[in-house]
């Protein structure tokens, strides 16, 4: 079968990009592993409750920010999107204390001031200076990619520098469970891009993040694309130097014009072993990067009408030392996160979230879904144990709330979304090294282009960004831009 672009992965970043192409005319077919689609957008149901695995929260969807214009074109607005507090969509937990984070840039700095009123001006600053960079996230459309310098700054210099008060630059960064708070790597365009989206405004469903992926596979099917799910590619088939087809599932082929890979640049790379024109140096580099950390969670399924549903994000911390997180027996650092209910006032499922390294779950590497042993058991329930008891710390007595607790590791997003290690946002990147780290959408391969969260910005934003780049490389972002809603200026 022939298709104009053939793209592996259904993750937002494959979705998003056959969303675009269809819309341009093009005919596209996605290929993916799993019989889900949506990679981190996929959910699961036990009984009546129904589980998030990779998305609980967007940033920047009030009408004129950055999210709300690219889901307005992706026509993802009326979905039940629930707004989180305006006075404190975020409370971190740190010294045993409540902070709250607020929307708005002046309500921000108003609210953290009445802590740190000596800081009241750096505060001010900050603001500013993250304000400044998302009023600017355009820009990188016009540039075709958000090359900003600031991917060489350090997050943690520019806090050093900014923010006089350790416990207030701590305070800053605790919203940040959401990317890895590397002291030596993070760079400053990364934090202050995602930091800037949450405090415009920040958001969950009343529902499920497969709600967005199926509503893209929607429109795609709609406009003719074909979605095969139970397809795992396994390899491309190189002639010229164009792909010149697909196979999936070590049988069936498929080809088209172009191809688009959602995947890890190295697992997309591992797919055309022989290819004369991928240099091999290029091949050592980019296996050769290091991935984020991963995200183990404990879901907890709650009893009927125990625990009111809270409208906001708590991140808690154990101590103070949040930047560089190491492994250890207890949990640290967690960000709890209830479901948003469809109607009344209790919520049904509490996920809560802690950073965990490859390292402490890779003697199970060789194992399968559901057959990695009681070892394997043992280490789930113990870590679900420290997350729930620091999570008491907001919400006493949580243990008697649960009816039913459900965990996932590194290894489960390994098996699930095909993620390198089980690393929750790819490719880590490096302000030291951003011609190493930062990955372009195209390959040495003239007709075969990359997407996703490994190039550019992770998460919902940043994956929906660079499907637009990704895309530009076929149509031309001028033809793309065309079709915004205002002007993207
Ligand atoms: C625990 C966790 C919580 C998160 N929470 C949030 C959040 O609240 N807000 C937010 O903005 N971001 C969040 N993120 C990040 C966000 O979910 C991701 O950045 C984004 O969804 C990645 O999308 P993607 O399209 O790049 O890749 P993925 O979602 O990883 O999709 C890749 C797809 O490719 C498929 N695939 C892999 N190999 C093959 C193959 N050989 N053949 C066919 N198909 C293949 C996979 O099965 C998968 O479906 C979270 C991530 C994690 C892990």
């Amino acid at each position: 079968m022939k298709y104009d672009v053939i793209i592996i992965g259904s993750g937002i970043g494959g979705l998003e990009c056959g969303y675009i192409l269809s819309k341009k005319g093009y005919r596209v077919c996605i290929l993916e592993q799993h019989a889900q689609i949506g990679g981190c957008l996929q959910t699961f149901r036990r009984g009546k409750s129904v589980f998030d695995t990779g998305f609980h929260y967007v940033g920047g969807l009030d009408e004129g920010q950055p999210l709300h214009r690219l889901f307005d074109y992706f026509d993802l607005l009326d979905l039940p999107w629930k707004k989180l507090d305006e006075d404190a969509f975020a409370e971190v937990i740190m010294e045993n204390r409540p902070f709250f984070l607020a929307s708005g840039h002046e309500r921000f700095a108003d609210t953290l001031a009445k802590d740190f009123p000596r800081q009241r001006k750096q505060l001010e600053t900050y603001t500013g200076f993250l304000k400044k960079i998302g009023d600017g996230i355009f820009e990188s459309f016009i540039a075709d990619f958000a090359n900003s310098s600031l991917f060489e700054s350090s997050a943690y210099l520019f806090l050093q520098k900014t923010i006089d008060d350790p416990l207030l630059r701590n305070i800053l960064s605790g919203g940040s469970l959401t990317m890895e708070l590397d002291s030596r790597k993070l760079p400053l365009y990364v934090f202050a891009q995602i930091n800037d989206s949450f405090i415009r405004s920040t958001w969950r469903l009343k529902g499920n993040g497969s709600m967005i992926a199926d509503r893209l596979a929607g429109h795609i099917r709609a406009m003719d694309g074909e979605i095969i799910t139970n397809a795992k590619v396994t390899r491309l088939i190189e002639t010229d130097n164009r792909i010149s087809a697909v196979e999936y599932n070590g049988e069936e082929q498929v080809s088209g014009t172009y191809v688009i890979s959602d995947i890890h640049p190295a697992q997309t790379l591992a797919l055309i072993p022989e290819s004369r024109h991928i240099r091999r140096s290029y091949r050592r580099r980019i296996s050769a990067i290091p991935n984020s950390f991963g995200i183990f969670t404990a879901h907890l399924q709650l009893k009927e009408s125990v625990l009111p549903y809270l409208n906001r994000n708590v991140f808690i911390y154990r101590d103070n030392n949040i930047w560089d997180h190491k492994c250890s027996r207890e949990i640290s650092s967690v960000l709890v996160n209830y479901k948003a209910p469809r109607d009344g006032i209790y919520t049904d499922v509490v996920d809560i979230l802690a950073p965990m390294h490859w390292e402490e779950v890779a003697q199970w590497e060789n194992t399968l879904i559901g057959k990695r042993g009681a070892g394997y058991e043992t280490f789930k329930r113990q870590k679900a144990e420290s997350c729930i008891s620091l999570a008491s710390e907001k919400i006493p007595g949580l243990k008697n709330y649960i009816e039913k607790i459900y965990t996932s590791t590194p290894l489960t997003y390994r098996d699930y979304t095909g993620a390198q290690n089980g690393s929750a946002y790819g490719i880590q990147k490096d302000c030291n090294d951003t011609l190493g780290t930062i990955i372009v959408p195209q390959t040495q391969i003239p007709n075969l282009f990359l997407s996703g969260q490994n190039l550019n910005l992770h998460g919902i934003l940043g994956v929906s960004m660079t499907s637009f780049f990704t895309c530009a490389k076929i149509v031309g972002m001028n033809n793309l831009l065309k079709d915004f809603n205002g002007n993207i200026r």
